[in-house]
């Protein structure tokens, strides 16, 4: 179950990389529009005022100018009245004007008669009298002011004697000091005006005819529908002596704001052009710093994001690494193999793969004997022998300790026990030419996958289980899993958990099946044969549970209880004055772990007041042929026969059984098994049976036949003089009571 979480984990959705990528470019796209939008939105703003500050500065600027000339205009009036008061005479008049035109800044004072030629000097000026300034001045008498050629301006006022207009004075300034006139003091000289009339005329210009030349351009290319707009508009105005300004983009690009003002003289206009960006100029400066330090912050966050990235998936790479490899073989742990096999199978036809788990039986040796490392070696020698073993599309694992599971790409049961034999040859390729060799013993469960739907950890369970049958069945090399198998696993553990409380409801009985002396039809003793008379479950025999129980270690406490319950009966044959019949009971080898078991069992004979030797502990043969346990089983023999038991040799002949091990244990008798009588009729196993028997009266062990049906078997034994006899020819194993019945039945017989 935990396996089984473990992949689940795996297995959580995570929102994917892509769309948390996605998300964030899309945030900064947003958060990139928010910020172009805001500083379009603050520029169109800065552009506003600055067109109307524009425009408030060029109106300052137009007044300024239209009092300076009023101011002209004033100055020579003035001159105009004391003139003719104060100079005596012609060159006093003459330098008079000169003077005052110095100061004043014209170029020249002229007096000029109403004809308009000048009255002191005759300096070959043209005649002036048809200037429209002149003639105001003349006809008027009003202080004008004109534009002549050259962009001179020319101002003129009359000169009165006793209220009669007898010529005018008039002052020409040329165009240079006309365009210091009008030279705008504001805008850091970086913009320019001029003097227009209301048709366009430029009547004063700047010094740099630079930017009106452009303007002339516009004027008349009319390339934007907009500024062509503005520009009709401009003329309307212009006729109608409005103001007003516009801003357009130069042909160099930049901004320029137009500003026209009327002079409140002639029908002038001051026209004032200056650059947008010297208004708005900083304030766009400070938009494109926030705009780039926006820009750089989004770029370090994009790079920072993308670092985190990098390193998130290193890191990941990393961790996936840890969890997905195994650390001694380097290669795919139990967790990736789980992963690629839930892969693999989801697109499965059933029984098309199959997977299988191998174990190196006694690998814990490996390590003991030969260290750890050697060990890891194994293993890591074990996955590369795998591998190389595998086809296409199959996968190999080490899972936990020496259990290495592999998917097979076979339906064949044959083909796959050929291909595993091959392996385990592979594996102990290693053995040619050395001269100890040392191989490995393999062993494996199979588990064909007929519903590739199942988890992988059922899956894998079914392989296990089939290994497991290999060991409960003490066999080597492969075992196919089968459903047989689970369910008596299923049983088992079903008995398992019965056991606690039959054993204290005393639903564990005590069979007694006599054992008969040859030589005069008494009974020599009885063996006793546990059954499990369960009350909903009925009789269970002993096949069922013992081997169970040698494996869950319980078979220990059924035996103490068997003895108990013999040692009681015994002790109540005694006390109702019975004949005693030795009892053997069977002792299984679970016990030999346990040094001192054998108090246990002196203890219960004790506490029974049985006297010696009426008690015979059974061995069964397989536990004289376990190395490891053979001092011990030595040992424990002599302690029985120092308590008082009798102890003998199970079993012997249904396995390895080897004549050797009668000289070897001091055993008081021994138990030939069924097996031996089954083919009794033939004279080889007549001959084994009587060389057996002879030896064993030799060695003055006396004999017990086993499981002996038939009386034509009892004719033989006879005559080789075996001395018991325990089977179904006599009596079947019997509830204690039948027991004693059959014992009195057969005493009385005998008597
Ligand atoms: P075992 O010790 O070899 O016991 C003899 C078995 O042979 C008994 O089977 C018995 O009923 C059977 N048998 C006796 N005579 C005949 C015959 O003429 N023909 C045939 N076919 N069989 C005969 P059972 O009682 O089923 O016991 C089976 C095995 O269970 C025993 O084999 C013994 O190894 C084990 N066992 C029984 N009771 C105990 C116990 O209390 N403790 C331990 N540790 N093992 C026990
Ligand atoms: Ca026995
Ligand atoms: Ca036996």
């Amino acid at each position: 179950m935990k396996r089984y979480q473990k992949t689940a984990d795996f297995r959580k959705p995570v929102p994917s990389k892509g769309a948390q990528v996605v998300f964030l470019s899309a945030l900064l796209v947003i958060i990139f529009a928010v910020t172009i939008l805001n500083s379009a939105r603050l520029r169109s703003v800065l552009n506003d005022s600055a067109q109307s500050y524009a425009q408030d500065v060029a109106s300052q600027l137009a007044s300024d100018i239209t009092a300076r000339i009023q101011s002209n205009e004033d100055d020579l009036l003035l001159i105009a009245d004391t003139l003719l008061s104060t100079a005596q005479d012609e060159n006093q008049l003459q330098a008079l004007l000169d003077r005052q035109a110095d100061i004043l800044e014209f170029d020249h004072f002229m007096l000029l008669d109403q004809d308009g030629q000048e009255i002191f000097n005759d300096s070959g000026t043209e005649n002036l009298k048809d200037f429209p300034g002149i003639q105001d001045s003349l006809n008027n008498g009003q202080a004008s002011v004109s534009y002549i050629e050259g962009q001179s301006l020319l101002y003129s006022v009359p000169v009165c004697v006793d209220d009669e207009i007898i010529g005018t004075l008039a002052g020409l300034r040329t165009k240079e000091k006309m365009q210091a006139l009008i030279q705008p003091k504001s805008f850091n000289g970086h913009g320019l005006t001029c003097i227009i009339n209301n048709q366009g005329e430029v009547i004063v210009s700047p010094t740099d005819l630079k930017p009106f030349l452009q303007l002339d351009d516009i004027f008349h290319e009319e390339a934007d529908s907009e500024v062509s707009q503005s520009i009709q508009q401009m003329q309307e105005r212009l006729q109608k002596g409005q103001n007003g300004s516009f801003d357009f983009t130069a042909i160099d690009g930049s901004r320029l704001i137009l500003a026209y003002n009327s002079l409140q003289i002639n029908d002038w206009f001051l026209l004032t052009l200056i650059p947008e960006d010297l208004i708005s100029g900083e304030a766009s400066k400070y938009i494109l710093s926030t705009f780039i330090t926006i820009a750089a912050i989004i770029l370090i966050f994009l790079l920072f994001l993308l670092a985190m990235f990098q390193f998130y998936s290193g890191h990941k790479k990393h961790l996936e690494q840890i969890a997905f490899t195994d650390p001694v073989t380097g290669g795919q742990n139990e967790a990736a193999f789980q992963i690629s096999c839930e892969r693999l199978f989801s697109q499965l036809q059933p029984f098309s793969y199959a997977v299988v788990i191998l174990n190196v039986k006694g690998f814990k040796l490996i390590n003991e004997n030969f260290g750890l490392e050697a060990g890891n070696d194994t293993l890591r020698y074990l996955y590369r022998v795998i591998q190389r073993n595998l086809h296409d599309g199959e996968s190999v694992a080490r899972c936990e300790a020496d259990n290495f599971f592999l998917t097979m790409n076979e339906t064949d049961k044959r083909v796959i026990q050929t291909r595993l034999e091959n392996l385990v040859k592979d594996i102990n390729s290693f053995n040619e030419g050395r001269d100890t060799p040392y191989y490995l013993t393999i062993l494996g469960g199979i588990f064909l996958v007929d519903d590739p739907s199942l988890d992988i950890a059922i899956i894998q369970d079914r392989a296990r289980t089939a290994y497991q049958s290999l060991l409960a069945e003490q066999r080597s090399g492969f075992a196919f899993y089968s459903s047989d198998y689970t369910e008596r696993l299923k049983k088992e553990q079903e008995l398992s958990d019965l056991f606690d409380t039959s054993l204290e409801n005393h639903d564990f009985q005590v069979y007694l099946q006599p054992k008969v002396r040859l030589k005069d039809g008494s009974v020599g003793g009885a063996e006793a044969l546990v059954r499990w008379v369960h009350p909903q479950k009925g009789m269970i025999f002993p096949s069922d549970f013992i081997p169970l129980f040698e494996r869950n270690g319980k078979i220990c406490e059924l035996d103490v209880y068997m003895f108990k319950e013999v040692c009681k009966a015994m002790e109540r044959w005694i006390q109702e004055g019975k004949q005693i019949v030795p009892v053997s009971v069977n002792l299984s080898r679970q016990h030999f772990r346990h040094p001192h078991f054998l108090e246990t069992f002196a203890q219960i004979a004790k506490d029974h007041h049985l006297p010696n030797w009426v008690i015979e502990f059974e061995l069964t043969e397989s536990i004289f042929f376990s190395n490891e346990q053979i001092e011990m089983v030595k040992h424990s023999i002599r302690q029985m026969h120092r308590l008082g038991f009798y102890c003998s040799l199970d079993d012997f002949g249904s396995g390895f059984s080897s004549l050797g091990l009668l000289k070897e244990f001091d055993v008081d008798a021994i138990k030939l098994d069924r097996q031996f009588f089954l083919n009794i009729s033939q004279e080889k196993a007549k001959n084994v049976i009587a060389c057996l028997i002879e030896l064993a009266q030799k060695l003055g062990v006396y004999t017990v036949a086993e499981g002996i049906e038939e009386e034509s078997q009892l004719d033989y034994l006879r005559a080789v003089k075996c001395d018991m006899i325990q089977g179904y020819v006599f009596s079947k194993p019997l509830p204690i009571p039948d027991f004693e019945q059959w014992v009195e039945r057969q005493s009385a017989k005998g008597e």
